[in-house]
């Protein structure tokens, strides 16, 4: 895409006639930081199904192996750098035209690179909360807490996946041992919302409010193929909102879109602000 192409010019109409944007981004907006995605462009998985919530709580195997898996994968995400599009949006703002940035990512990349008004939509990955006394730890100081207990010095991680998670030796996801919380002794989960989890209602609702005061809605890098996204953009089409999105591949509200720009959202939202400078 250039600079002077019709689509881009029109993204660009569309961000000046709304300055009251809310933002709602997704796994495209990181991807290019290296955190995987779960679909490809037609919205199919690409892999095995994620954990699911009830697993978690109910199955201490499922929590073994959650935690062998992102005892691999969590260093990479925290090693993970802002790219373009984080920079952009938070730049927007800087300039007064998001009102509200929603992420469905948990890895604090928009946060990272200077973007003040965010909503963590299914939570934050660096962060780990006891279900019972609700206390929060950094999640290196869980990174900490598991090397220790099991004796490891670096866990290695076969391949990358989504969220933080990755492949391992099966071993390691029968053997390890999981730390419970150090005050009360409850279950220590990452403070996300995992696939079959809800979002806080409160977090929800407060969303829905700051649609009903936005003038538009952008979508970043999302195929809102999640129930817990698309909601926020039904609700906007049937208000009269209108809507942008740039996503590169079908999305599941491709039909209530405004302007929609198939196009990668890194490239496109840097292009964007190259125009406006
Ligand atoms: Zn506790």
């Amino acid at each position: 895409m250039t600079n002077d192409s019709p689509t881009l010019k029109s993204l660009a109409e569309f961000i000046a006639l709304h300055p009251r944007l809310l933002v709602i981004t997704g796994a495209g907006c990181s991807a290019p930081s290296g955190i995987p995605t779960y679909r490809n462009d037609s919205g199919e998985w690409q892999r095995n199904q994620p954990i699911q919530h009830a697993d978690f709580i109910n199955l201490a195997a499922s929590r073994r192996r959650y935690w062998a898996r992102s005892l691999a994968g969590w260093p990479m995400v925290s090693l993970a750098q802002p790219n373009a599009a984080h920079q952009a949006l938070a730049a927007m703002e800087a300039r007064d035209q998001i009102s509200m940035l929603v992420t469905q990512n948990v890895d604090r990349l928009h946060q990272q690179a200077g973007h003040q008004n965010v909503i963590d939509l299914h939570g934050r990955l660096d962060q780990v909360i006891c279900l019972t006394c609700q206390q929060v730890i950094e999640r290196d100081t869980m990174q900490q807490r598991l090397l220790l207990i099991n004796g490891i010095s670096a866990p290695v991680a076969l391949e990358h996946a989504p969220d933080g998670d990755a492949e391992v030796e099966e071993q390691l996801t029968r053997e390890l041992k999981v730390p419970d919380c150090e005050r009360c002794g409850g279950l220590l989960k990452p403070n996300v919302v995992f696939f079959g989890g809800a979002v806080p209602k409160t977090t929800v609702e407060n969303i829905f409010s700051q649609l009903d005061q936005a003038d538009g809605l952008l979508i970043v890098g999302s195929s809102l193929t999640v129930f817990s996204g698309f909601r926020f953009c039904r609700h906007a089409y049937r208000n009269g909102l209108p809507i942008a999105a740039i996503n590169q591949g079908k999305t599941r509200a491709d039909g209530l879109f405004s302007i929609k720009l198939e196009a990668d959202c890194v490239a496109t939202l840097a292009a964007l602000e190259i125009t406006n400078h």
